[in-house]
């Protein structure tokens, strides 16, 4: 046995986590530039401070009050009528999709995603001793309806996990896809993974639309990006009842703190001002889209708050340029592309004018439009 005695599967893994950098310019995992008003902070604060009076007692295992709230939240953004026992959160919607796979997962049970993907899907897969299939998707980071049916009856998963928008691409997934990959499935759960779904394009509809139609239809959200709380840890799903209530089974006892349930809670109350610098983001997005194609770089439609570019032949110098003149992004995605997040008009002024000096030298080596 090796020391310390690691399971197999994990030796020579390395911790998943981009760089934590201290630099001006932080572009690279997708959070909302801008923060909570001190308004909308006080209330955290006194919420919390309620809630202290009363931390020698472990909190509401079933955090009742914080899923009537985030059940209202989800009817008002495309929902239709859920109930709150439809309703379950964790520490982050991390957290959410490892206890799926370890409620539906397992020795013996397979979770399919389309790569390029989210980068922790195999790791939950790996944590869960369930076997991971990534299948490819099209050149347009689009989903092949016919090719998808397929291989999901063949594998027969029991997750079929996928963002919409789509995280590293920006891609969203039309209802078709979703409905065809639920339908695929048979009694294995497909996984909407909307982490950026506040972002979408108007038109773009929520999976969460039809959660009605599909017992075997999860849909993920977190508070992390377009509601500006990252910092709290605070991920849901909603699904039928018996899908919740099979999730349970696996959950620590008291997984959501008494501070964590507070603070969520206060953060529900000020929704509309947290969210509104949605509309501005979207806004900021589309035009990097637009300014990043006049540069003469591939990029990805997006419907989140990030937009992939390339391609470079060095994609790792493009990067380090840009870090050396105080703008991080992300290094992701297939070989040559690179992604950056949507900011502050400020922090995108600041990320095209290094990269126009960057592409100087490093020009994109795009050959075909990918729209
Ligand atoms: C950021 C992100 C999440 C959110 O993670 P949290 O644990 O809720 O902060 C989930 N899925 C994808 C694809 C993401 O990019």
């Amino acid at each position: 046995m090796p020391w310390p005695p690691l399971r197999d599967a994990l030796v020579g893994d390395e911790p998943y986590g981009a760089p934590q950098l201290d630099v001006p310019v932080q572009l690279n995992t997708n959070e909302n530039p801008y923060g909570p008003s001190p308004a909308a902070a006080d209330d955290v604060a006194a919420a919390v401070r309620e809630a202290a009076l009363g931390l020698n007692r472990y909190p509401d295992r079933e955090f009742s009050a914080l899923r009537r709230g985030l059940t209202d939240y989800l009817n008002s953004d495309g929902g239709r009528d859920l109930t709150p026992d439809m309703v379950w959160a964790a520490n982050g919607s991390n957290e959410v999709m490892m206890q799926i796979l370890q409620a539906f997962g397992g020795p013996g049970r397979t979770a399919l995603s389309f790569a390029p993907t989210y980068a922790m899907y195999p790791e939950y897969a790996r944590n869960s001793l369930t076997e991971w299939v990534a299948a490819r998707r099209e050149d347009d980071f689009s989903l092949d309806l016919d090719k998808a049916r397929q291989l999901v009856q063949e594998l027969q998963p029991a997750v079929v996990l996928l963002p919409s928008p789509n995280n590293p691409t920006g891609t969203a997934l039309p209802p078709e896809a979703v409905s065809m990959l639920c339908e695929a499935a048979g009694n294995g759960l497909v996984v909407i993974d909307e982490a950026y779904g506040e972002f979408r394009r108007d038109g773009v509809p929520s999976a969460l639309e039809l959660i009605d139609t599909h017992r075997n239809l999860v849909v993920t959200r977190t508070m992390s990006k377009a509601f500006a709380l990252a910092g709290a840890r605070l991920g849901y799903l909603a699904a039928r009842q018996e899908v919740v209530d099979a999730i349970r089974i696996v959950r620590l006892p008291y997984h959501l703190s008494a501070v964590t349930q507070a603070t969520a809670l206060a953060a529900l109350r000020h929704a509309p001002e947290l969210l509104g610098r949605v509309a501005d983001l979207r806004i900021e997005r589309d035009s990097t889209v637009e300014w990043l194609r006049d540069q003469g770089c591939a990029v990805a439609d997006s419907d989140a708050n990030f937009v992939l570019f390339g391609t470079f032949a060095d994609r790792h110098a493009v990067w380090q340029a840009l870090l050396d003149a105080g703008v991080l992004i992300r290094e992701t995605g297939p070989e040559g592309w690179l992604r950056v997040s949507v900011g502050t008009g400020e922090e995108m002024a600041a990320f095209r004018a290094a990269l126009t000096d960057v592409i100087a030298t490093h020009p994109p080596t795009t050959v075909k439009e990918t729209r």
